[in-house]
């Protein structure tokens, strides 16, 4: 993780040491704040439009105003990225209610927000897709709204030191006996008819954007998505199991609770979508993913 020197804040691009935002912010007295992490791929944002779309209806949903059009967003990401000079990554947007002064649950009739940028230079397709990470699994002890995206991120923060202390990377979150998706993912599994099973959409999980990226390119490639809950058994029992996100974009989970998914190897089904999605962010998996070939 390289965090590049200039950030954005209310307007203008300055070094990261100048960007200091008020004590009295919502988003950081009542986490009052939607955010988005879009990657970015040999230059090129991967489905920013999407993660837009999304923003507007997360800001809708927590009445803070859009501050800018799409357009405006897109200037502003794509000269973030000229300005760190940043080619593969991450950029990390985050507009809160902002500063209103005081501690005050309801606040103003309306709100004048915050808006922070900055950018994280990072391989998106490495070791972790080539090898996978371990997951355990735990309660979901988040908010109902998790369509939303919100800084509301405490329950996922323990969930990743709970995960850490058991020595895996990642939690899935299990909700009434069912999987909602892991903690800063989506989750899938492979079951043992080869059917492919992720979560339907509702106000239990985010709809992923790289979840609705690899939906569309499925459905092109005739393979056939189950969309419906599946339980922390049926998680254990499959002969894949893995998680998709802007940041790792497809990670195959290799052990859950300790014990190994399927042979304990990144398996066919997951080798393939990861083909498929590397290809479509116009990677060259020969070059840089061989193992992803399968
Ligand atoms: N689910 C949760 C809880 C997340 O935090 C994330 C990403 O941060 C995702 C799913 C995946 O969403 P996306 O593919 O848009 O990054």
């Amino acid at each position: 993780m390289t965090i590049g020197r200039t950030v954005y804040l209310n307007g203008k691009f300055c070094p990261v040491e100048d960007a200091t935002i008020s004590p009295f912010d919502r988003g950081f007295l009542l986490a009052h704040a939607a955010y988005e992490v879009t990657s970015v791929y040999d230059g090129r944002f991967i489905d920013l439009e999407g993660h837009l779309s999304r923003l507007r209806r997360t800001l809708e949903g927590i009445s803070i105003p859009n501050p800018y059009s799409d357009e405006q967003w897109a200037e502003i990401h794509s000269e973030l990225i000229d300005k760190n000079g940043m080619e593969e990554g991450t950029v990390y947007l985050e507009v809160t209610a902002g500063d209103y002064g005081m501690r005050d649950f309801a606040g103003p009739e309306t709100f004048t927000p915050t808006v922070f940028l900055y950018s994280d230079a990072r391989p998106l397709i490495g070791d972790l897709g080539r090898d996978g990470i371990r997951a355990i699994t735990l309660g979901d002890t988040r908010w109902k709204r998790r369509d939303m995206k919100t800084v509301q991120l405490l329950s996922q923060a323990l969930a990743y030191r709970a995960a850490r202390e058991a020595g895996a990377e990642t939690a899935f979150m299990v909700e009434d006996g069912l999987v909602t998706e892991a903690a800063s993912a989506n989750a899938w599994i492979v079951d043992a008819d080869g059917k492919l099973i992720t979560r339907e959409l509702s106000h239990s999980i985010l709809p992923g954007i790289t979840r609705a990226g690899i939906v569309s390119l499925l459905k092109a490639d005739g393979l056939e998505i189950i969309e419906r809950a599946f339980t922390p058994e049926e998680a254990a029992s499959a002969t894949e199991v893995f998680t998709t996100s802007s940041g790792a974009i497809v990670a195959p989970v290799v052990a859950l609770d300790g014990k190994p998914v399927g042979d304990g190897k990144p398996g066919p089904v997951t080798r393939r979508i990861q083909r498929l999605y590397y290809e479509a962010m116009g990677a060259d998996v020969a070059a840089v993913a061989p193992w992803a070939l399968g």
